[in-house]
C-alpha cells in the first residue's frame, strides 16, 4: 500500500519550486471538464481541439507525449523545453498542487504527499536551499481555490450521474424483475482500463461529459459545473425518459454508471472502490447480483 504523509495547513516545507520541470515528465495529469476549458482558453484553441490534440480517453487525461527528459520519461504535451509550461495560467489542479495531493475523507479535506520523503527532493534536491513556506501559503500562491471548488462540484455531479443509474435500476421495476446483470456490469466497469471504459461509453456521451455547450460562467467553476449538471440531467431525461424494456433500462443504467465512473477517474477518485460502494448501496435497496 502506498505510504502517504498527511500535512497540516501550517506545516512548513521546501515548497519553493526550482522550476527545472522534472515533475512535468512521466506523470498522470487528470482533468475535469472545467479544467479542460481552462487549458483550451490558455492555448487559444477550442475545447474540442484541445481535447482531440492533447488529451486521452475522451479528455480526462493530458497526453504525455513530449520529448524524453528526466529519468528517460516523456514530457507533458504542454511542456516546452527551456521554457516550461505553455499553459501555466490555465494549468489544472494537480499541477498547481504538486508535490502535494488533496484527499477528501468524511467531507474533510486533507493535503498529503506520497511517500515518506518529500517528493521534490528526488529530482530537485536544491529545493532544500530555497525558502520554506507553509502548505497554506503554497496553496494561496498557486491559486488553487477555484480549482478545488471545481473538483468538489464535479464530485457532486458524479454522484448525481450515479443516482440516475440507481433510479434506472431500482425505480423502474428492473431490479424487481430479478435482474442480476446490471450490478455485474457496474463492477466490471469499475475494473476496466480507461480506454476500454471510454470505448464502452462511446463518443456521444464522452462529448456530453467533457465538452458541455456552456459559453458563459467560464470564470466561475461552481456555476459552470452546475450548468453542466443540468445539461446532463436533461440529456438523460431525453434519452432514458421513455424506455420500455428491461434490456433498455439495463443498458441505460450501465451506460450512465460508466459515465459516472469515467468522470470519477478524471477527478482523481478510484472507480473500483466507488463501483463497489455503489453496488453495496444498490443491494441494500433490493438489487441482485
Ligand atoms: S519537482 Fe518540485 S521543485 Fe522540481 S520542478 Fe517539480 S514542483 Fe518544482
Ligand atoms: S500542464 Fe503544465 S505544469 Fe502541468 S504537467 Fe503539463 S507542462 Fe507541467
Amino acid at each position: 500500500m502506498m505510504v502517504t504523509t498527511k500535512l497540516g495547513i501550517h506545516d512548513k516545507l521546501p515548497l519553493t519550486c526550482s522550476r527545472t520541470g522534472t515533475c512535468c515528465h512521466g506523470k498522470l495529469v487528470l482533468l475535469n471538464p472545467w479544467e479542460l476549458v481552462c487549458l483550451a482558453r490558455e492555448k487559444k484553441i477550442t475545447t474540442r481541439e484541445f481535447r482531440d490534440i492533447y488529451c486521452e480517453f475522451g479528455g480526462i487525461r493530458l497526453r504525455f507525449d513530449g520529448k524524453i527528459g528526466w529519468k528517460g520519461q516523456k514530457a507533458c504535451s504542454q511542456y516546452v523545453d527551456n521554457f516550461g509550461c505553455s499553459v501555466h495560467l490555465g494549468r489544472p489542479l494537480s499541477c498547481r498542487l504538486y508535490p502535494l495531493g488533496r484527499q477528501i475523507q468524511s467531507e474533510e479535506v486533507h493535503y498529503i504527499y506520497e511517500g515518506s520523503e518529500f517528493p521534490c527532493l528526488e529530482g530537485c534536491p536544491e529545493v532544500s536551499e530555497l525558502p520554506f513556506m507553509s502548505v497554506g501559503e503554497y496553496l494561496q500562491g498557486q491559486e488553487t481555490d477555484k480549482f478545488e471548488k471545481a473538483q468538489d462540484e464535479y464530485l457532486n455531479l458524479m454522484q448525481n450521474l450515479a443516482d440516475i443509474a440507481f433510479v434506472l435500476l431500482l425505480d423502474t421495476g428492473l431490479a424487481e424483475s430479478g435482474d442480476n446483470k446490471t450490478l455485474l456490469l457496474w463492477r466490471k466497469m469499475g475494473n476496466e482500463l480507461p480506454e476500454v471504459l471510454a470505448d464502452r461509453i462511446g463518443q456521444e456521451w464522452l462529448d456530453y461529459l467533457m465538452l458541455p455547450e456552456i459559453s458563459d460562467d467560464l470564470e466561475n467553476p461552481i456555476s459552470f459545473a452546475r450548468k453542466h449538471n443540468e445539461l446532463l440531467q436533461l440529456k438523460a431525461q431525453e434519452k432514458f425518459g421513455s424506455l420500455q424494456t428491461n434490456q433498455e433500462l439495463h443498458d441505460a443504467s450501465v451506460l450512465i454508471m460508466g459515465v459516472a465512473l469515467h468522470l470519477a477517474r478524471g477527478i482523481g477518485a478510484n472507480p473500483q472502490i466507488l463501483a463497489e460502494h455503489w453496488i453495496d448501496t444498490a443491494k441494500k435497496y433490493g438489487a441482485l447480483e
